[in-house]
């Protein structure tokens, strides 16, 4: 945008007389004072630019001006704070690089740049050459180029190499004439651009990576807001730039406060985001092992009742039903509610009653020691209680077909449809299962995606979906489904691109284009690390109550005169809770139940020991 006045347009403005002394007493800035020659700081406002903005505080949109001159560049920004002070942040630099270094960090922490004003005329780096780089940063910011009169020549030809908006002849006195109406122009042609600040994390990944889809998932279950970028398209190459990364090792996390964090694991993810992953102690009177449904409600019931209650989960609090589009059949929510809510809601429940919720905590082992019950984390630390709750519920199954493992992550997902369903929109998807979690993603993700396809190997959805879903799938016309069919492999250089499906009646294939796969099969309990030590079925469900001593059997190697209790396992103290428990109804609300339940057992186990 270039208007009359100051304009590019009207070069044969005249030069305006000398600007402020540099040690004019009303110089504002005081940063010259204490800051290194060439360094930039904020001019008059809380911090400078490698200061993040107080913590909760909405920071002040930026104007930033760059001259090499201190004097001149003080009285720039003093002028400037006079006018513009109180609603944006002064910062001044005495360099190009030094200008650019802070507008990178600024970018980092997601604050806003309005303004960019510099001299033409500086050492090492000119102004336009300044400006063309800035512009990588902050392609909204509003540019503006302090110029001699000499120059003029200059300034329009930057106006082709770096959009200028304005250029300004020095000196500008007096400001109200010279220097304000520029400057409250180039803001009012950035306030109606879009310049929405983004405070929160910011995830810059690769569209494809298996990992940065595990990180988006991650955050996404913790209930972490976040802001996506794909490293290939402006936004997240300029953010990558801004971080120094060369975008070789994606993800990149960059923090509220700027810091960036180059493929960092999931526990080191939690601590920078405010997860608790460690203990506050080493004994406990409860320790709960699986953040699920079963999980949570044993932790609000334990804390709730007085019991010193942890929570220990390998991933993200609320298991299956965290990932579960919509359930509608919990009691008390007519309309239905998302897992995410549930789980929310769930988790603050349980810390209001002062439950300590760990996650990125993997559970590797558990002994019995006397009265105490030892819990192993995979990184060889433990910690003790009087009574564990086994609340691990299921994983999901893989599907072994030739290509599905190398695209795991790559197009082909496993339970978790929901932070994908924005990069099926328009695409066709297809989902294997005739469960009702396979119905739920159906109807979810055809709110995006062209068309969904449900590949189911029986002859038909009714035996294994509730009716109700089986009537909402029935009412999507973007909905098939495609009976008696599997997958016999998949292809895709990178991510999923084919399918080969077939036919299990007349063992005929075909190729379809297929970019998205999700797997909903059934799932197994993954309690190989509770093997030796408490009883489970043939498929590795823990058994507890009657039915540890089926068909009247006595146990062998149970120690006490009394009968296990309900949801006891074969260790006394131990109890078992939801979907891992042997012969469990496997929903929502049996597992909120059955963890309320263990919690009750716990306390007449405590009574009696
Ligand atoms: C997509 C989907 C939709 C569903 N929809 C419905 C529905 O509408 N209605 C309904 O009633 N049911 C529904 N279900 C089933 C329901 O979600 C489950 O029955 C319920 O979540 C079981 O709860 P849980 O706590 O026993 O186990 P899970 O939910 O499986 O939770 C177990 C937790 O333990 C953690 N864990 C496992 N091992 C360890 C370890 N060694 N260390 C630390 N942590 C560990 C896991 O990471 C997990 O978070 C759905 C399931 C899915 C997948």
């Amino acid at each position: 945008m270039v208007s009359a006045g100051v304009s590019p347009s009207s070069p044969d403005r005249a030069p305006v007389t000398a600007p402020g002394a540099p040690d004019d007493p009303g110089a504002t800035d005081g940063a010259g004072a204490q800051g290194a020659p060439g360094a930039a700081d904020g001019a008059g406002a809380a911090g400078g630019p490698g200061v993040p903005p107080a913590a909760g505080a909405q920071p002040k949109p930026v104007i930033l001006t760059v001259d090499d001159d201190p004097g001149v560049s003080r009285a720039v920004a003093r002028d400037l704070r006079r006018k513009y002070g109180e609603r944006h942040r002064i910062v001044r630099a005495e360099s190009g690089d030094v200008a650019l270094d802070a507008l990178r960090q600024m970018k980092l922490r997601g604050e806003q740049v309005a303004v960019l004003l510099a001299d033409y005329r500086m050492p090492g780096m000119n102004g336009i050459e300044f400006l063309e780089q800035a512009m990588d940063i902050y392609p909204g910011a509003r540019r503006a180029l302090l110029t001699a009169y000499a120059d003029t020549g200059a300034a329009i030809d930057a106006i082709n190499v770096v959009d200028l908006d304005y250029y300004l002849l020095k000196p500008w006195d007096p400001p109200e004439e010279k220097l304000y109406p520029v400057v409250d122009s180039l803001l009012e042609a950035w306030l109606a651009s879009d310049h929405r600040p983004v405070p929160e994390l910011k995830v810059v990944g690769h569209r494809w990576s298996a990992r940065s889809s595990e990180v988006r998932e991650f955050l996404a279950r913790n209930q972490v807001p976040y802001r996506w970028y794909p490293a290939d398209e402006a936004e997240g190459k300029r953010l990558l730039d801004a971080a120094s990364a060369d975008g070789l090792a994606l993800p990149v996390i960059i923090t509220p406060d700027g810091e960036a964090l180059v493929e960092p694991s999931d526990t080191e993810l939690a601590a920078r985001v405010g997860l608790p992953t460690t203990p506050s102690a080493e004994f406990y009177d409860l320790v709960v092992i699986g953040g699920g449904p079963a999980g949570l409600g044993a932790a609000v019931y334990g804390a709730s009742e007085g019991l010193r209650t942890v929570l220990v989960e390998r991933t993200a609090t609320g298991g299956q039903a965290g990932q579960s589009s919509r359930i509608e059949n919990y009691l008390g929510f007519p309309d239905g509610v998302s897992g995410a809510q549930l789980t929310d809601r769930a988790r603050r429940q349980a810390t209001k009653f002062g439950a300590e919720l760990l996650t990125t905590r993997d559970v590797v082992g558990l002994e019995a020691h006397g009265p105490a019950r030892t819990v192993r984390f995979s990184d060889g630390t433990a910690i003790s209680a009087h009574a564990v709750i086994l609340a691990t519920g299921v994983a999901y199954r893989q599907l072994a077909a030739p290509g599905l493992s190398e695209l795991t992550g790559l197009g082909v997902f496993y339970g978790s449809a929901l932070t994908e369903a924005t990069g099926c929109a328009d695409h066709d998807v297809y989902i294997v299962g005739g469960a009702n979690s396979a119905g739920q993603a159906a109807v979810y993700l055809a709110r995006a995606a062209r068309s969904v396809t449900i590949l189911v190997r029986g002859p038909s959805l009714r035996k294994s979906m509730s009716h109700y879903l089986i009537e909402q799938i029935e009412r999507i016309p973007a909905i098939t489904v495609r009976t008696c069919t599997e997958v016999a492999e998949a292809h895709g250089d990178g991510h999923l691109e084919r399918l080969t499906l077939r036919d299990s009646n007349t063992r005929s294939t075909e190729v379809v284009d297929a970019q998205w796969l999700f797997v909903f099969i059934g799932a197994a309990p993954l309690t190989g690390w509770l093997d030796g030590v408490v009883h489970r079925d043939e498929r590795g469900f823990v058994l507890a109550g009657p039915d540890l001593t089926a068909e009247g059997k006595r146990l062998a190697d149970w120690p006490l005169d009394r009968p296990p209790y309900h949801l006891e396992t074969s260790v006394p103290g131990v109890f078992a809770a939801g979907d891992v428990r042997a012969e469990s109804a496997k929903r929502v609300a049996s597992a909120v139940g059955e963890g309320a339940m263990a919690v009750m057992l716990v306390h007449r186990y405590l009574e009696r020991t």
